[in-house]
């Protein structure tokens, strides 16, 4: 449902949906993945600069990427041996039926992501620059280099691919703006969404900052939850009902 108001085009529950990748989408963080198998371990001391919010996602991938020497094979293998959630294919097809657009918004690498999303088979729905904003991977024999073509100037969170503000710049009036996600790389997201599904760190952070969310495994559930939740209200009305005759 369209709506003008004071010459604004709004949309009326038609929502959108933004996703976090890694560990979101796929099962396992695949960025961690590739630094614990070709990454020197000095890594992870980087990564806790991060975890303590002392450097952002930005600085903490550039200087993290930095320690990868390995052959283009090792890379490959790393990233494969990660699998895909198997509802989220599903899922792409049910927003698609529906017209909700779904944007993969990640800190994470649009090499890897590009390479994963092909595998799931849903690769021509994702496009770098229009509904895959990542950081940009170049793969240069044994050396990685990242850029951040989608947030060219660094965010006051120092993030390498700012959700919140490609939240704000492409929801383009539709509500709910919905976000999934499962970690800290997601916690300014999900303060300009209205409806959250999370998991792991990010459900943790929800809690203790009193962010309501649903907790969610699978992309079933958070199908699942939308169509519970967003199901128009006289329809609604007709199954409580029923559920209350039966
Ligand atoms: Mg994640
Ligand atoms: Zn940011």
């Amino acid at each position: 449902m369209i709506k003008k108001k004071g010459g604004i085009t709004t949309h009326e529950m038609e929502p959108v949906i933004f996703c976090d990748f890694d560990g979101t989408i796929t099962q396992l963080d695949v960025t961690d993945q590739i630094l614990s198998q070709l990454a020197h371990p000095s890594w992870r001391e980087i990564e806790q600069q991060w975890m303590q919010g002392l450097i952002g996602s930005r600085e903490c991938l550039e200087r993290q990427i930095a320690l990868v020497n390995a052959p283009t094979e090792d890379l490959h293998a790393a990233i494969d041996a990660v699998a895909v959630d198997t509802d989220f294919t599903a899922f792409c097809k049910f927003a698609r039926k529906k017209r909700w657009p779904i944007y993969v918004l990640s800190d994470g690498f649009d090499y890897v992501i590009r390479r994963m999303l092909k595998s799931a088979g849903v690769e021509k729905q994702f496009r770098s620059g229009s509904t895959l904003f990542a950081s940009a991977l170049q793969v240069d024999g044994r050396r990685l280099t990242l850029s951040f073509p989608h947030s060219p100037e660094p965010c006051a969170h120092g993030c390498a691919t700012c959700k919140a503000a490609l939240i704000n710049r492409l929801h383009d009036g539709r509500r709910p703006v919905v976000f999934v996600g499962d970690g800290m790389s997601d916690r300014f997201a999900v303060d300009v969404a209205d409806v959250i599904f999370a998991k792991r760190q990010l459900l943790a952070h929800c809690r203790a900052n009193g962010i309501a969310c649903h907790p969610f495994e699978t992309f079933k559930d958070v199908q699942n939850g939308l169509e519970s939740l967003l199901v128009p209200l006289p329809a609604r009305r007709l199954r409580q009902a029923a559920v209350a005759l039966s």
